[in-house]
């Protein structure tokens, strides 16, 4: 099986000039990194501290013109690209041994209009940065539940967080792209322009150009939302996962919830006595009046004795990072998941199992409860994987490359246990290492494959951005 980390390796590495490399270096606005120089090994760096490769070049992108230079410098001499947003993806999609790193990271641009209610942010913004702009007015767009995910990959490979019941996925509130394709063309897209692009680029992930400035519709969310955060021991875990499923089929869609199976943090404010003990929690964001949220999450609260209740209203910013520290920077990651097709009894026992099989303190199994706005899409695009009622991430988070076997293990043994429950399709954004790679995505895009790889042929005939969930080009 070929793993994305065997694709991501040049065979015969390029030989470039100083004299090419100072032309490159000398036409683009923001930097182009070397090895060797002082800051390579900060710029080569992902979120994931499994992923160690080492690009050739990193082009910092400060702007549209220097990400056309990369791209046509690449291409001239048929180098690997890896194109990076905010450099999140686990597979470390956003890197390459021997090839050229396409970094949007500075392009940080965020330009809000209250009254038509729309945001433009470049590429290489973060959630947490775009949220802070949008929340100045009381509005804010669908994102993820960490700050500093980029909002590029997380958004073109669909995007789920907690306003997805209510207001879809992050890709179902594109209005438009500017992008640069593989030819170095500048083009736009939206449901009047280059619609099938469109169509392509909301789930269809990095397949078909570097996205320099995102479009998004905004909604009015907080500044407060009412949150629901409850852990009961895992004693009590298959009558509460029975609760959490009864209460979220009769759930407005202003709530979005998940019920995550983990150990209990050893740190402030969960109680000493119950540090590292495995539990179930029930996090749950409502986005409308308070005291209907508040009314909404009391039955989580009260279900049981909790080990600890942190409930409350909250401003919606404070929401967005409530995981942030879950998740630092350089730690090991190894991420999996799978829709499901209900939370029977039997879904529930084998997760309770696994959760007490997990060799880290770290990990997860988290159930999103989807529905809503995420089942019912304004229009129609590529993603795929709206129709089950709960989707389960698998979290293997681990500190020491001593542990690595047993974390991967666990995590794929989770995976291909949970198969039995699941339609096979995958969410892409959580691709393990992107094994077996071709047959996942043709599974998981199912009847939309054959049109995307249209698109793909139109837009990238070559596939010269072929370091992600990918296509093949049609022919
Ligand atoms: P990068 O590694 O920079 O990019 C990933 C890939 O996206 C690239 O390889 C490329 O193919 C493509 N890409 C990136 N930028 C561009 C661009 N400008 N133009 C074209 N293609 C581009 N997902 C959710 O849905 N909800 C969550 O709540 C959520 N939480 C997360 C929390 C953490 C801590 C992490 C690590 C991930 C989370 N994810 C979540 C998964 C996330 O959606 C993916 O990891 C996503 O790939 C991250 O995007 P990025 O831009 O940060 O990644």
């Amino acid at each position: 099986m070929a793993t994305f980390d065997a694709l991501s390796r040049i065979q015969t590495p390029i030989q470039l000039t100083e004299d090419e490399l100072a032309v490159f270096a000398g036409r683009l606005k923001g930097e182009l990194i070397r090895p060797g120089d002082p800051d390579y090994d900060q710029a080569r760096s992902v979120w994931n501290g499994m992923i160690d490769r080492r690009p050739a070049l990193i082009a910092r992108c400060a702007g549209v013109d220097d990400v056309v230079e990369a791209v046509r410098f690449a291409r001239a001499r048929d180098m690997l690209v890896a194109v990076r947003g905010g450099g999140h993806n686990v597979a470390g999609t956003g890197t390459v041994d021997g090839g050229l790193v396409i970094d949007l990271s500075p392009m940080k641009r965020v330009e809000v209009d209250p009254v038509q209610r729309t945001a433009r942010a470049e590429g290489g913004v973060t959630w947490g940065e775009l949220d802070r702009e949008t929340q100045v007015f009381g509005l804010a767009t669908p994102g993820g539940v960490v700050t500093d995910t980029g909002i590029a990959g997380l958004t073109l490979g669909g995007g789920l967080g907690w306003l997805r019941r209510k207001y879809g996925l992050s890709c179902d509130n594109l209005l438009s792209v500017e992008m640069v394709t593989a030819d170095g063309s500048v083009v736009r897209a939206s449901e009047d322009e280059n619609a099938d692009l469109f169509w392509a680029v909301r789930g269809g992930g990095g397949n078909f150009g570097v996205v320099t400035t995102f479009e998004y519709r905004l909604h009015p969310v907080g500044p407060e939302v009412m949150q629901a955060i409850v852990l009961y021991p895992l004693e009590i875990a298959l009558p509460a996962l029975r609760f959490f499923r009864e209460q979220m089929a009769q759930a407005p869609d202003e709530l979005s919830s998940f019920a995550i199976l983990q150990h209990v943090p050893a740190v402030e404010p969960y109680p000493e006595a119950w540090h590292h003990k495995p539990a179930v929690i029930f996090l749950a964001c409502h986005c409308g009046p308070l005291d209907e949220g508040e009314r909404v999450i009391r039955p989580l609260r009260e279900f049981a004795d909790p080990i600890i209740d942190l409930s409350g209203p909250m401003p919606y910013v404070e929401v967005q990072k409530l995981f942030d520290e879950d998740y630092p920077r350089g730690w090991r990651y190894y991420w999996k998941s799978t829709y499901m097709d209900s939370l029977s009894d039997p879904v529930i026992e084998r997760l309770i199992a696994h959760t007490e099989a997990m060799p880290s303190h770290h990990s997860t199994l988290d159930i999103w409860h989807m529905g809503g706005a995420v089942a019912r899409p304004a229009t129609e695009m590529a993603f795929r994987g709206r129709s089950a009622p709960f989707h389960l991430g698998i979290e293997a988070n681990w500190e020491n490359p001593t542990d690595d076997e047993a974390n991967i293990a666990w995590a794929r043994e989770v995976y291909r246990d949970m198969q039995q429950f699941s339609d096979g399709v995958e969410y892409l954004n959580f691709p393990g290492f992107l094994e077996d790679r071709e047959r996942v995505v043709r599974q998981t895009f199912g009847d939309a494959y054959d049109r995307l790889a249209r698109v793909k042929a139109q837009y990238d005939p070559d596939n010269f951005f072929r370091l992600n969930a990918n296509i093949l080009p049609a022919g």
